[in-house]
């Protein structure tokens, strides 16, 4: 097949990006985290004080970033007004700004026009929450992982250990239900198995396996479109 898409949707921590990162590498197609981008408005507002809840204050805001997404295989950096910040999203702050930012229409359209934009031209795989339902409805392949509560605050607290940073296992299981609530229930593409993803509970999968289980997915569907054509 030519060109093809990867779709991959799930909750925070479900081990979304780690698979995607690790199967672009393998079949040498483009990796594009959404969550990122959602994250860097997050930080803009965040340096610049502004109130995440006032949708106008956010929409002028994201008139004046800019922000800018280099891609390689497997590799995403992004850019808000040229300084490099793909390190300095990585933090539960940013994350948790980035939700409530992702709530907002107009970022959404915003974000979602540069996700298709990447994405034209290309085999790519690409992970978020509205990927499969919403940025690319007609994606060669959907998958939906998932894992339980339990499972992804373990992991969570094991990346903050071997961050060297402070952990409280109670606190991090709230903050991922939370972060769950808002972007099940948002009124905007909330995050949602779309009806021909294939899902995926991780809860008990190593890495490997569940690289291994996507690109079995994706070479059967890849194989089974071939022949329908
Ligand atoms: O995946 P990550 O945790 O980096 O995403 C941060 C936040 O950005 C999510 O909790 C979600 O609210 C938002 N997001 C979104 N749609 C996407 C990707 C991320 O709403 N496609």
């Amino acid at each position: 097949m030519k060109q093809y898409s990867i779709a991959i949707d799930g909750p925070a921590g479900c081990g979304k990006s780690t698979a995607a990162k690790e199967v672009a590498k393998r079949l040498s197609i483009l990796y594009i985290d959404t969550g990122a981008m959602y994250r860097t408005v997050g930080l803009y507002c965040m340096e610049k004080g502004i109130d995440l809840q006032q949708q106008y204050a956010v929409e002028r805001a994201l008139e004046k970033m800019d922000m800018n997404v280099t891609l390689s295989h497997g590799m995403q950096k992004i850019f808000l007004n040229a300084e490099d910040v793909t390190e300095k999203i990585r933090t539960q702050e940013a994350g948790k700004a980035a939700s409530a930012v992702a709530a907002l229409l107009p970022v959404r359209q915003r974000l979602v026009e540069i996700q298709r934009s990447l994405a034209k031209g290309h085999s790519v795989i690409m992970d978020g929450r509205d990927i499969g339902t919403n940025v690319l409805p007609n994606a060669t392949v959907k998958i939906y992982l998932n894992a339980s509560v339990e499972q992804r605050t373990k992991r969570r607290c094991h990346e903050l250990e071997l961050l060297g940073k402070p952990w409280n296992e109670a606190q991090v299981r709230q903050q991922i239900l939370q972060r769950d609530e808002s972007d099940m229930n948002r009124a905007y593409n909330p995050l949602k198995k779309a009806k021909d993803a294939v899902e995926i509970d991780t809860s008990f999968m190593s890495r490997e396996e569940v690289v291994l289980k996507i690109l079995d997915i994706v070479k059967e569907k890849i194989n089974k479109k071939e022949t329908e054509v």
